[in-house]
């Protein structure tokens, strides 16, 4: 199973939107897929068409009851699986405050689940797990770096968006040295694109030349790619979310449904790529 947290402390930078069209991006082309919305928003839950609340268990249950991320899973699609949110997830941080290795919690239940059921159990059963995380860099975005092989990065082309990234990275290279030497940042997708501006096209210039020459030097997340596909804003993805659908089911024609198509493509084919250590892919 490849394992992705679509993550940037930022708000409103587009990973809800990329983690769920992604995913269904994904389930569309055959792959099994399981989305874990790990934001106490549950906006990417309600943007699957899931409705918080509606099912007994949820990523709360998960991380501090000690329910098994099998037993939270809801089916939301042909090859899609949702863990939904709850807004009891807000309350985490004091909730484990007092356990220790609380930033391990998701990954030892990913672990679990495959001990349990070794023919399908949570990495058995799936192709992509695909975790969206919330605009910080607290307890449940640490749970999600802890547990995955790759981040995702969506980014704003706007003139300051590299501002603030630091401790992103940082927090990406600490999680690889200490917990999860697994961890890389697979690559930076440029969201709510404004083709043909000048900004967006020299912002996309300067991320993919300030990832370049990080390099060696930082094997986490140095060589990061920029992905080709840059999703353009269109309003038809800040709609589809009201309608429980993704950008698939609700406007297929749109440019957001084919540029997210084209993005799964490209993070399809990354695979291989990865499987290489970063410093030789650069
Ligand atoms: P985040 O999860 O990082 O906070 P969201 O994915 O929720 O960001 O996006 C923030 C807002 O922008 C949402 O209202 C969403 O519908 C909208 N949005 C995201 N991507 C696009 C896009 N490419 N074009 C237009 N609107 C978008
Ligand atoms: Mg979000």
């Amino acid at each position: 199973m490849r394992s992705i947290a679509v993550a940037n402390q930022k708000g409103g930078v587009g990973k809800t939107t990329t983690s769920v069209n992604l995913a269904v991006a994904l389930a569309r082309a055959g792959r099994r897929v399981c989305l874990v919305d790990l934001d106490p928003q549950a906006h990417a839950t309600l943007h699957a068409g899931v409705l918080p609340g509606s099912h007994p268990l949820s990523a709360f249950d998960v991380l501090v009851g000690g329910q098994s991320l099998a037993a939270a899973t809801v089916a939301a699609g042909e090859n899609l699986c949702v863990v939904p949110s709850h807004i009891d997830l807000s309350a985490v941080e004091m909730a484990l405050a007092a356990r220790s290795g609380r930033e391990l919690i998701l990954r030892q239940r990913i672990e679990a689940d495959s001990r349990c059921n070794p023919a399908s159990g949570t990495s058995e059963a799936f192709d992509y797990m695909v975790i969206d995380c919330p605009p910080s860099l607290g307890l449940l975005s640490l749970n999600a770096m802890a547990a995955v092989d790759e981040v995702l990065l969506p980014l704003q082309p706007h003139f300051l968006a590299l501002h603030g990234l630091s401790k992103l990275l940082e927090t990406i290279e600490l999680v690889a040295e200490h917990v999860n030497p697994r961890l890389r940042l697979l690559g930076v997708v440029l969201c709510m694109y404004e083709a043909g501006t000048r900004l967006a096209s020299e912002v996309g210039r300067d991320v993919q030349s300030f990832f370049a020459s990080a390099g060696d030097k930082h094997p986490a997340w140095g060589s990061a790619q920029v992905f080709q596909t840059r999703v353009r804003r269109n309003i038809r993805l800040a709609e589809a979310p009201s309608f429980g659908q993704s950008i698939f089911d609700y406007a297929p024609e749109s440019h957001g449904a084919a540029d997210y198509a084209a993005l799964a493509v490209e993070v399809d084919q990354a695979a291989a790529g990865l499987r290489e250590p970063v410093r030789r892919v650069a």
